[in-house]
Formats: structure tokens, C-alpha cells, sequence
């Protein structure tokens, strides 16, 4: 039987994409098995509905590098049968997405968002123009190589271990890429893409000091503060990583609280998805209030003490 095969450099990822992959079994009649290649939890899959997990231990997949990541999985897809190759479309991924494709002269697609099934194939609901319209999009032939964004799905409950695991014996060229060194990242865990609650700040925000407003208010809701991308890339008062948008994250929050912010669609790309938005700018023309469930006119300055003095209250 043909099958979909899971995979991502990062478990939670890969445990998201069953979500996916499930459904999209049902309804094509495929089974659903992953690559449990380098860290990956074999167990992790098993419990979570999958029929088939390989597995290799070879040296090479110790640290991951794309190259030798799209050998293994070439040599998996193989032998799984794959069909459909669904990977996490983080950043590695997307690459991963694009060497694999190549190397199995098929076509591929990063960034999906919703997937459904239309004659057979997958579509896939893309950000095209920039963020302004949403495309529908599919691999008209062959083995299809489908990046999903890391919020798109919800990965299934644990349930009683099913399923086998199969070990294959993997032939990999090493990495033309030498690691020399490593060095921690400035590193941020905040997990944009899975936060319920996000306090997203923009140019309204007069300075840096100003960040501890925001974190209060934040904090009240339970939430995590994210940002548009001049925040982090011109005036660097947070990390790249906070970063909500076309060349951020895409987050899929209960609330979405946008204080100061214009509302570009490069940025709403990474909220328009949220349960409700709510937006506090001093323009009323600002166009994020054409998005906002609830909107504030007024200054972050004064509102956002208050409101956070009212949800301490
Ligand atoms: C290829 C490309 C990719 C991009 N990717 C991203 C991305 O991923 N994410 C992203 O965010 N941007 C992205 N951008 C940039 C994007 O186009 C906008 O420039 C950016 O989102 C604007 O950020 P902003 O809303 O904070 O600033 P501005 O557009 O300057 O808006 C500031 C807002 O604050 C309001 N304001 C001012 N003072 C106050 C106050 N005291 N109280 C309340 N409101 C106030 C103003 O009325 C204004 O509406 C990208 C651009 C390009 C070209």
C-alpha cells in the first residue's frame, strides 16, 4: 500500500504532521508511517497512530544537514513506498523540502498551510503576492514533497503503542559541509507558533524600556510577547525569533493582542488565523483595525497599564 511518510528535525514538528498525515490517509486510503532518523523518538510515532517507523542508525545523521537528511529520506521514501512526503516547513525543513525534491526529480511545496484533498492530490492553501492573497496549490504529477507550517495540524493524543518499527540500512555520502565549531545561538525558546495568548508590539512602541509594559500586560494575559519585524531587524529591542509574519512566525493564537502596529499584511499573514484579535492604535484608519474583532483607538501608552491594571484587578 502506498504510503505518506512523516518527517521533521524536530519531534513536536514531526508529532504535528500525524495530525495531517492521518487525515489525509483516510481519506486516500494510504497508510501513514515516519522517519525516525538522528534524535527522533521512535516511540513518540508509534504511540500516535503510525503503522510503519524507520529507523537508521548511522553515524552521518548524528547532526543534521540537509544534504545527507534528503539521501536518508530518499533511500526511506523507497522503501516506505511514499506517496507523500509531508516534512515540518521550519527552516531547516524547507530546505530539507527542496534538496529532496531535487534528488527525486519531483515537485515540492513549502509553506502549506491548510491541506485538502481535491481529486486525489493534496492542495494546499498557500500565502502568495506577499501575504495579500492565499493560493491554492497542488503537484500535478508524481511523488509530492509538501513542507506544512509547524501550526498548521495538532498533533493526535498518545494512545496505546500500534505498529511496527523497521530498521534500514541507510548508504549515506557524508556532508560536503565540515562542521567546524559550534556556538550557542542567541537563543529564544518562545514558541510563537504554539502560544495561546500573543502581545504582538510594533513601531508604536516609543523605546526599548517600553518592553516592560508589554511584558506585563503579557504576563497578565498568560501570554507571550511577539513582534512585527522592524522590532527585531531595525531597532533589535527583540529577537528575530519573535518576529510575527511573512518572514516570521505564523501563530494561531486564541488572542491576539496588536498594540501599535499598522497592520501590513506582511505582518497579519502571522495572526489572521488567531480566535480573536484585538488592536490598539492611536490612527483609527490604522488597517489592523480592519482585521480586529475589538479595536482601541488611543495610545499603547496609556491603555496598556490600564488594561493590565484591569485584568490584575
Ligand atoms: C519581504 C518583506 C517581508 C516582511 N515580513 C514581515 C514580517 O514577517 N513581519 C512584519 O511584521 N513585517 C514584515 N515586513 C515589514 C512590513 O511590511 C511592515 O513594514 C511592518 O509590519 C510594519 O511594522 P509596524 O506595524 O510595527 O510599523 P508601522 O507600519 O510604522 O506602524 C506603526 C503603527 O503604530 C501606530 N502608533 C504610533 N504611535 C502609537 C501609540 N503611541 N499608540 C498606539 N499606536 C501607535 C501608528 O498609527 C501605526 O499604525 C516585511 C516586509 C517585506 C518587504
Amino acid at each position: 500500500m502506498a504510503a505518506i511518510l512523516v518527517f521533521s528535525e524536530r519531534d513536536e514538528v514531526a508529532f504535528q504532521l500525524l495530525g495531517e498525515a492521518n487525515k489525509l490517509g483516510e481519506q486516500l486510503g494510504m497508510e501513514v508511517a515516519a522517519a525516525a532518523l538522528g534524535l527522533s523518538d521512535a516511540d513518540g510515532f508509534l504511540s500516535r497512530g503510525v503503522s510503519t517507523v524507520y529507523t537508521a542508525k548511522n553515524e552521518e545523521l548524528k547532526d543534521f544537514e540537509a544534504s545527507v537528511y534528503a539521501q536518508a529520506l530518499e533511500q526511506v521514501a523507497k522503501q516506505a513506498d511514499a506517496a507523500i512526503i509531508l516534512l515540518g516547513s521550519t527552516r531547516r525543513g524547507k530546505e530539507l523540502a527542496g534538496r529532496l525534491a531535487q534528488k527525486m526529480k519531483v515537485g515540492s511545496l513549502t509553506d502549506a498551510g491548510r491541506l485538502e484533498v481535491i481529486d486525489g492530490r493534496v492542495v494546499c492553501s498557500r500565502n502568495a503576492f506577499g501575504g495579500a492573497t492565499v493560493a491554492a496549490q497542488t503537484i500535478l504529477e508524481g511523488i509530492q514533497v509538501i513542507a506544512v507550517s509547524p501550526s498548521a495540524g495538532e498533533a493526535p493524543a498518545a494512545a496505546e503503542p500500534s505498529g511496527s518499527v523497521a530498521e534500514v540500512a541507510l548508504v549515506l555520502e557524508p556532508a560536503r559541509i565540515k562542521k567546524v565549531a559550534t556556538a550557542p545561538k542567541s537563543q529564544d525558546s518562545a514558541n510563537i507558533e504554539g502560544a495561546e495568548v500573543l502581545v504582538c508590539v510594533g513601531k508604536g512602541l516609543a523605546g526599548e524600556a517600553e518592553l516592560k509594559m508589554v511584558d506585563e500586560l503579557a504576563q497578565a494575559l498568560g501570554g507571550l510577547v511577539a513582534c512585527t519585524k522592524p522590532l527585531a531587524t531595525d531597532e533589535k529591542w527583540l529577537p528575530e525569533e519573535r518576529i510575527v509574519g511573512l518572514s516570521g512566525k505564523i501563530g494561531k493564537p486564541a488572542l491576539a493582542i496588536c498594540l501599535g502596529i499598522s497592520g501590513q499584511v506582511q505582518f497579519t499573514v502571522g495572526i489572521r488565523d488567531a480566535g480573536t484579535i484585538v488592536a490598539v492604535n492611536t490612527d483609527q484608519n490604522a488597517f489592523i483595525f480592519q482585521m480586529a474583532d475589538y479595536g482601541i483607538v488611543g495610545d499603547l501608552h496609556q491603555v496598556v497599564p490600564e488594561l493590565t491594571a484591569a485584568l490584575k484587578g
